[in-house]
C-alpha cells in the first residue's frame, strides 16, 4: 500500500524468511525431502502400503477410532465433501459463525441447495451455547439437520467450544449431526473428536499438518455413515465411502492418487506421533501465550490490541489483531521488505482495500514452529514498529521470553 517512511539502510531480509500467516504454514524440510522423489507406482507397492497406517495415525491425531476420507483439494474442498455425503438440497443447516469461515462453509451448503440458517455471533466473540441451545429447542420438528461449527475461526482467531454445542443437542435430544472444521486447529489445539461427540469432522494438510497445500480430510462416525447410507444421491466424486477404504482409495474409484503428498504426509504424521500429540498440543499453547504476552505489552500504549479480549476463547495457532490504519498494513509490508517476515493479512474484518481493511493483521503461529521462530517473529515485529514509529508498550520481547523460559 503505502511505502513505509524509511528502510534499513542494509537490506535485512536475506537468510531463510518465515512466513508467519496462518495457512500454508511452515513446511518441515523433512516434508519437503520425502517428496522429493520420482513418481511412485500407484497401483501396489510402498504407496499403496502406507496407507493403512497414514489413515491410522489421522485417526489418532483427530482422536477418533472411526472413519476418514481423503480428498485431492483444500479446505474448501472438504467442506463441498463432508456437506455432500450428508445433507440433501432443502435440508435446513445451523451455522453459528464467528468469523469469515462459519459463512464460507455456510455458504458452500447454499451452493448444495441446502437452507442456511447463519447465527452470526460478530467478529469478537465466541459462539453462545445458550442462543444455540434455545434455538434448537425451538426446532421441535427437527428440521435441522447438522450444525456446521467451526472450532478455531481464522478471520477472528476465536475458538470455539464444540463439547458445548453437543451438550446443546443432547440437552434436547436434537438428531442433528455435529460437523465441525478443523482445518485452523487440527494438530494446533486440544481436539477430541469422539469424546466430544463430533460426528463429522473437515481438515486440511497446510496447518498443523504442515504439507503443502493440496489434501483434505472428511473424518466420520458410524452415525454420519447412516445418514449417509440414507442419501438418495451422492456425487461419486465426493462419496466418502470408498475412500474411507485406503485400498479402494488407490485402486479404481478416485482416480490417480495424490502420491507426493501423501509421502510428505505420512513424515508430517509421523513426527507430530514422535513429539506426541498431546506434547504437540502443550507446545502450541505456551507459543501462543508467549506470542499473547507480547501483544498484551506492546498494547499498554498505542492502539495495538489482539481481536480476542479472552484468553480462555483465543486460537493456539493464530492471533487476529488490529492496529490503527494504516499502521498493520505498514507493519506487514516492512516487515516483509526489509526483515524477511511475512504477516498473515487481516481477513474479514473489513471490506477488502478499504482504509479500515489495513487496520487488521494475524500473526500464523502453527505447525512447525519453536520458541526461537516465536521469539524472531516478535522480535521482527518489535523492529518494524521501531522504524516505523508505532506507538507501542515496553518489555514485549522480555515477556515473551518469560513465558518461553518458563518463568
Ligand atoms: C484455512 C481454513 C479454511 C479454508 O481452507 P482452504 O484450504 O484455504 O480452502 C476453512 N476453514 C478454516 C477454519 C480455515 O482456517
Amino acid at each position: 500500500m503505502s511505502t513505509p517512511p524509511k528502510s534499513s539502510p542494509v537490506n535485512l531480509s536475506h537468510g531463510r524468511g518465515y512466513l508467519a500467516i496462518p495457512g500454508p504454514s511452515v513446511m518441515p524440510e523433512a516434508v519437503l525431502n520425502a517428496m522429493h522423489r520420482p513418481a511412485p507406482n500407484i497401483y501396489s507397492g510402498a504407496l499403496v502400503d502406507m496407507m493403512p497406517p497414514l489413515m491410522q495415525g489421522l485417526r489418532d491425531i483427530a482422536r477418533t477410532q472411526h472413519h476418514v476420507a481423503m480428498y485431492i483439494g483444500n479446505g474448501h474442498a472438504a467442506w463441498e465433501a463432508s456437506l455432500s455425503n450428508v445433507i440433501a438440497p432443502g435440508d435446513k443447516v445451523l451455522v453459528p459463525a464467528t468469523g469469515r469461515f462459519g459463512h464460507g462453509w455456510g455458504d458452500t451448503a447454499t451452493g448444495l441447495g441446502a437452507d442456511v440458517e447463519v447465527m452470526d455471533f460478530g467478529k469478537q466473540s465466541a459462539m453462545d451455547l445458550d442462543q444455540i441451545a434455545d434455538r434448537l429447542e425451538a426446532d421441535t420438528a427437527h428440521e435441522i439437520k447438522a450444525v456446521l461449527a467451526v472450532h478455531v475461526d481464522t478471520s477472528t482467531s476465536v475458538r470455539n467450544d464444540i463439547a458445548g454445542v453437543r451438550a446443546a443437542l443432547d440437552a434436547v435430544d436434537h438428531p442433528a449431526l455435529l460437523m465441525a472444521d478443523c482445518i485452523a486447529s487440527f494438530g494446533c489445539d486440544i481436539f477430541e473428536m469422539d469424546r466430544w461427540g463430533v460426528d463429522v469432522m473437515v481438515t486440511g494438510c497446510q496447518k498443523g499438518l504442515m504439507v503443502p497445500p493440496g489434501v483434505s480430510f472428511v473424518f466420520f462416525n458410524d452415525r454420519a455413515a447412516e445418514v449417509r447410507a440414507k442419501m438418495t444421491r451422492v456425487s461419486r466424486f465426493w462419496d466418502w465411502t470408498p475412500r474411507a477404504n485406503p485400498q479402494e482409495f488407490y485402486q479404481y474409484h478416485c482416480g490417480t492418487a495424490p502420491t507426493h503428498h501423501i509421502y510428505g504426509l505420512q513424515v508430517a504424521v509421523d513426527m507430530i506421533k514422535t513429539e506426541g500429540v498431546e506434547a504437540v498440543w502443550a507446545r502450541h499453547a505456551t507459543l501462543a501465550r508467549a506470542v499473547w504476552a507480547a501483544c498484551e505489552a506492546w498494547g499498554t500504549e498505542g492502539t495495538l490490541a489482539m481481536n480476542i479480549a479472552d484468553p480462555a476463547l483465543r486460537s493456539h495457532a493464530v492471533t487476529a489483531l488490529r492496529l490503527e490504519a494504516p499502521q498493520a498494513t505498514q507493519l506487514r509490508e516492512w516487515v516483509q521488505e526489509n526483515i524477511g517476515l511475512t504477516l498473515g493479512i487481516g481477513l474479514g474484518m473489513a471490506p477488502p482495500g478499504s482504509a479500515e481493511s489495513h487496520g487488521f493483521f494475524r500473526l500464523g503461529h502453527m505447525g512447525h514452529v519453536n520458541g526461537q521462530m516465536i521469539m524472531g517473529l516478535l522480535g521482527g515485529i518489535e523492529a518494524g514498529m521501531s522504524a516505523l514509529g508505532i506507538k507501542r508498550g515496553p518489555g514485549a520481547l522480555d515477556a515473551a521470553a518469560k513465558v518461553i523460559g518458563g518463568s
